[in-house]
């Protein structure tokens, strides 16, 4: 069979689903084909299932791209008080969880939900469990085949998101119609994804596992002052999470496991008020008693009575902690990447409408593209944000 739409859209997640519901409000045809069992499965597993949906402090400096300057026009033209605005519509209750990253106060179903309303509203027509075949131009636009029959449109539109948790269906036939385009592609690779760790490494830090400290994470010249987290694979947690954009195979990771605290002026006031205190003990009131235990086996520190030490090693103990160096064995990989870095090259689009600048009526959104955010709540930002330029023109 041949369907007629005005606009096909290949993917149903954020970005793609903002898309046709822009595209449909408009008046235009709109379809959404995606293979996916379970409409919205990346949203709903989001934010440990209450979908971080989007960051008041959102600006074009927290995310990642060979263009810095390409998510500019999109992030203003769609900001996060619009898509604040309608969550606020919808009346989701939602709350700041910390640095401006805003979630769900019940469910991520509750954004999935709008968006679903907002698409049938806009007549919207949802294709799930659909497999994509192939793309081919015609006379009047695009021709896509797929396994539930032929649909043919004007606007073609990716929104087949990175490689991220192929169990949630994640696949790379985005950049495979990129490059039958001959587009180019930023080289992708896992981020905000945990890290492990060398095997003598882990033979120790596997007893913290569980164990959450306030750190910061440094690497090429970018820090994160979050949290970590010990986990028996590795290191996560967000201050781990947001580095690994940051690093490349072979880099070392530094670590302040004090980031608000001079440890060195706590230590000498010990000596002075608790002389007889061991050293553990006194470490103890700042950290976790299993932790101090053990990284002072791992940084190879004696346990003694705090007076026993001498200026020299108590300097070690001090930088042992503010300047913890780790270089990681790798990373998770997609199974565990929160995101994708690289993608189709933004300088073959552009930035007010995701359109191939080449190739009319073919456009990218959302993930698929090298534009990639911090963690919290930027990655969907992004989405909506360039979901919704692209919904104005298609
Ligand atoms: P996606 O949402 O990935 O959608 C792509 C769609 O394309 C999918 O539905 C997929 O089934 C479909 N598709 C792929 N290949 C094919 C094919 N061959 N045929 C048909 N359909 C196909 N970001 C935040 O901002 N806040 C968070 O709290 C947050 N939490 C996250 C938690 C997890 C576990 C993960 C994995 C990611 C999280 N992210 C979060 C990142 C965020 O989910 C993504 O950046 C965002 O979903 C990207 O939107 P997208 O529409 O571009 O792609």
């Amino acid at each position: 069979s041949v369907t007629d739409y005005d606009v096909v859209v290949l993917g149903a997640g954020a970005a793609g689903l903002f898309c046709a519901i822009e595209a449909g409000k408009r008046g235009r045809k709109v379809a959404v084909i995606d293979h996916a069992k379970r409409l919205g499965g990346k949203i709903l597993m989001s934010g440990g299932g209450r979908c971080n949906f989007t960051n008041m402090f959102a600006s074009h400096e927290n995310f990642l791209s060979q263009n810095p300057h390409f998510c500019k026009s999109a992030l203003s033209r769609y900001t996060q008080w619009d898509f604040i605005g309608l969550v606020n519509d919808y009346g989701i209750a939602y709350h700041e969880k910390t640095l401006g990253q805003l979630f769900c106060d019940n469910s991520a179903k509750d954004i999935v939900d709008m968006l679903l309303a907002e698409c049938k509203k806009a007549q919207v027509n949802i294709i799930n469990r659909c497999e994509f075949v192939s793309l081919e131009v015609n006379e009047n636009g695009y021709k896509v085949d797929t396994a539930m029959g032929t649909f043919c449109c004007e606007s073609f539109v990716v929104a087949t998101g990175g490689l991220s948790m192929p169990k949630l269906g994640a696949t790379p036939i985005g950049y495979k119609i990129a490059e039958q385009f001959d587009l180019d592609i930023v080289p992708t690779r896992a981020a905000l994804v945990p890290f492990t760790l060398h095997e003598a490494d882990k033979q120790v830090l596997a007893e913290l596992s569980g164990i959450s400290v306030d750190a910061s994470a440094s690497c090429n010249h970018t820090t994160f002052n979050e949290s970590m987290l010990f986990t028996h694979r590795g290191l996560s947690g967000p201050a781990v999470l947001q580095i690994s954009s940051f690093w490349q195979a072979g880099d070392s990771v530094h670590f302040d496991l004090s980031p608000n605290q001079n440890l060195q002026a706590i230590l000498d006031e010990a000596q002075k008020a608790h002389p007889n205190s061991q050293l553990s003990s006194v470490l103890s009131h700042h950290y976790p008693k299993r932790l101090v235990q053990t990284l002072l086996h791992y940084f190879q520190i004696k346990n003694k009575a705090i007076k026993q030490y001498n200026q020299k090693e108590l300097s070690e103990v001090v930088y042992s902690f503010h300047d913890w160096q780790v270089k990681p064995n790798g990373t998770e990989g997609y199974r565990t990447a929160e995101v994708t870095l690289g993608g189709v090259n933004t300088d073959a689009l552009s930035s007010k409408t995701m359109e191939c600048k080449s190739q009319k009526g073919l456009y990218f959104v959302g993930e698929v593209m090298d534009v990639t955010g911090w963690l919290g709540g930027y990655n969907f930002q992004w989405a909506w944000s360039s979901g919704w330029c692209a919904g104005q023109v298609v």
